[in-house]
């Protein structure tokens, strides 16, 4: 079994990003800045949240951790999304999910000014993604994307897995991974199958897929029994497993013995989301230092 771990790749990703750093200090007269908001301390992003921290420190970007109290309901997050937008000092904001019952709203999203909006929920980013028709419009334009969905496919590009012509399973709609991330393999001229919860036979639906990607959020769900023998499996999951052990979607155990190829969790799509999350702030801060670009994603 190939192991597509993504520590290497993520490395890669951060290693061109200091002399960035030093251009936008240089003409900004301060370090790239990320405002990250979370409300669970105890979710796995948290422990992403941790990471994000220290990758940002180590590379000397400014990052401030909101971590605003449950009881101050809704309107504080609005209040503080405004703040953040009109703070010419802060030059990203990445809003950390789970939210609150009731937050993940479009409204929400579009309270993100699109120029910090790294993480590319708003309508604006998400409208230049979705027109979007091949892949280096997507890597090359003055707008973000969601960061986990392009951390797969850059994991794909890196470790040259086939995409053009194949049958690729996706399991998971969000709006944050399943749907961005599909289309993204669309662009790339991959033919793809967007599972979710109402999905009859996945298991037919596997069998006829090169390759398998699943976003669902349930600890080891996936098991060989359900996928062809050889199949490469891209596992995005974050979960705590029955020991509080972290783990993907995928049974890794299990499926070791038959799979093609598997990133594992952690270590796979998670450090590479890292990395494409903080190439996103230094690109935020280089737009913010030239007005022209950032005129074409505020309009
Ligand atoms: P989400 O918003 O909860 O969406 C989960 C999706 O999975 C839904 O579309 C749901 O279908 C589908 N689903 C749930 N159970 C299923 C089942 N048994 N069979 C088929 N489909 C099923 O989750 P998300 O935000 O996309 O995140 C998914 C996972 O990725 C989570 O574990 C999250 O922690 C992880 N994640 C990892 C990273 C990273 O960097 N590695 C980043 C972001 C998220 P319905 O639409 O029908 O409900």
């Amino acid at each position: 079994m190939r192991l597509l771990e993504g520590k290497t790749l993520s490395a890669e990703i951060l290693a061109a990003l200091p002399p960035r750093i030093d251009a936008v200090k240089a003409r900004l007269g301060r370090p790239p800045s990320l405002a990250i908001i979370n409300y669970f301390a105890d979710s796995p992003s948290a422990v992403y949240v941790k990471r994000k921290i220290a990758a940002c420190e180590k590379l000397g970007i400014t990052v401030r951790l909101y971590d605003p109290s449950l009881q101050e309901g809704y309107p504080a997050f609005k209040r503080l999304l405004a703040q953040l937008g009109a703070d010419a000092g802060c030059d990203a904001i990445m809003v950390e999910r789970p939210l609150p019952d009731g937050f993940e709203t479009l409204e929400t999203w579009d309270a993100l000014p699109a120029a910090k909006d790294v993480d590319g929920l708003s309508s604006l980013n998400m409208g230049r993604l979705f027109i979007a028709k091949k892949f280096s419009e997507i890597e090359g334009g003055a707008y973000f994307v969601p960061c986990t969905a392009l951390a797969v496919v850059r994991l794909l590009k890196f470790y040259t897995c086939d995409i053009s012509g194949k049958n690729v399973a996706v399991v998971g709609r969000s709006a944050v991974v399943g749907r961005p991330l599909a289309h993204m393999l669309t662009t790339l001229d991959a033919t793809v199958t967007l599972c979710h919860t109402r999905t009859k036979d996945l298991a037919s639906i596997f069998k006829a897929s090169d390759l398998v990607i699943t976003a669902v959020g349930k600890a080891k769900w996936l098991k060989k029994e359900l996928l062809p023998e050889g199949a490469t499996v891209i596992d995005v999951g974050t979960n705590f497993d029955e020991n509080g052990k972290m783990c993907g979607d995928a049974d890794f155990e299990n499926l070791k013995e038959t799979a093609a190829a598997l990133t594992p969790v952690p270590g796979g799509v998670g450090p590479v989301t890292l990395a494409c999350l903080l190439e996103a702030v230094v690109k935020a801060a280089e737009l913010a230092e030239k007005p022209e670009k950032r005129e074409i994603i505020l309009t």
